[in-house]
């Protein structure tokens, strides 16, 4: 569920408060949240963090200690927290599968109901093959989107979520930028292409609201102060079937586009010709 902007602002706020701090302890609890190929966390411990970055839907933080320069990428999955205490001895809580002490007696702490997040630790280049990400979302030029869009027969909606084509979006600020740039979910690559300009500036424009708003809280996702974030109250497509379109009041609906859930407005994204937008589930 976290996707760029909320990534973007857990990085910034940790930022803050990690940078300069030197990891005293190291342990996860749940060997399963290891990503394949990872280091144990325990090659941190005495490591000082360098810098704390984002890439992709990844956190990144880049420690130098004993064993030279280590990447920690931490991934939030669907549940994820990743979440900052000033002391060591809070009490115990509930899905909390990896903790970093750090030097001053704070703590940093990874809890994740689901399980879909993930650890890796490694050196700086094996990680970053490891996580298999193409460009950022904020970074990708059109003409690098346009063409690697171009040819392909999926929708744009399945394309824009694919991770190796554009980092950072899901499936919340999919459908936002798609309603943004009136364009249909099920809009092949190939006809998107067209407009990879506008569907690119869309996104950017949803992403940096989002960041301003410090994210989308709707279940899980929570500030490293255990926060919610406020995009949610702008939301204008997203889980919001069956209410009024706000630019042309028709209702917005909810098909299925590549399996997954999918809302757009029917008059304001018009279906590409062969496509039965009547669809509904
Ligand atoms: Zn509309």
């Amino acid at each position: 569920m976290p996707e760029l902007p909320e990534v973007e602002t857990v990085v910034r706020e940790l930022r803050g408060k990690l940078s300069g701090a030197v990891i005293t302890r190291a342990a996860v609890t749940a060997p399963d949240m290891y990503r394949r190929d990872s280091r144990d966390v325990a090659t941190l411990e005495g490591a000082r963090v360098a810098t704390v970055e984002r890439i992709g839907k990844a956190i990144l933080i880049r420690c130098e200690g004993p064993a030279g320069e280590l990447d920690l990428a931490v991934h939030l999955g669907m549940t994820g927290r990743l979440l900052w205490t000033a002391r060591e001895q809070e009490p115990a809580l509930a899905h909390l599968h990896a903790r970093w002490g750090l030097s001053g007696g704070a703590e940093l702490r990874l809890v994740d109901p689901r399980r879909f997040g993930y650890v890796l630790v490694g050196a700086p280049d094996a990680v970053r093959a490891n996580l298999a990400i193409g460009p950022d979302a904020l970074s990708i030029t059109p003409e690098e989107f346009a063409r690697a869009l171009r040819g392909r027969r999926a929708p744009i909606k399945a394309l824009l979520l694919d991770q190796r084509i554009v980092a950072g979006l899901g499936n919340i600020y999919v459908d936002e930028s798609l309603f943004l740039a009136r364009v249909h979910p099920s809009t092949s690559g190939e006809r998107a292409a067209r407009r990879a300009r506008e569907i690119l500036a869309a996104a950017r424009r949803v992403l940096s609201r989002a960041i301003e708003a410090r994210g989308t809280t709707l279940r899980d996702y929570r500030r490293p102060d255990g926060s919610t974030g406020e995009f949610q109250i702008k939301l204008r497509v997203y889980g919001r079937e069956g209410e009024g379109c706000i630019r042309c009041r028709a209702r917005i609906r909810r098909i299925e586009v590549g399996q997954r859930g999918t809302h757009f407005c029917p008059r304001c994204q018009r279906a590409p010709r062969g496509v039965n937008a009547s669809r509904r589930t």
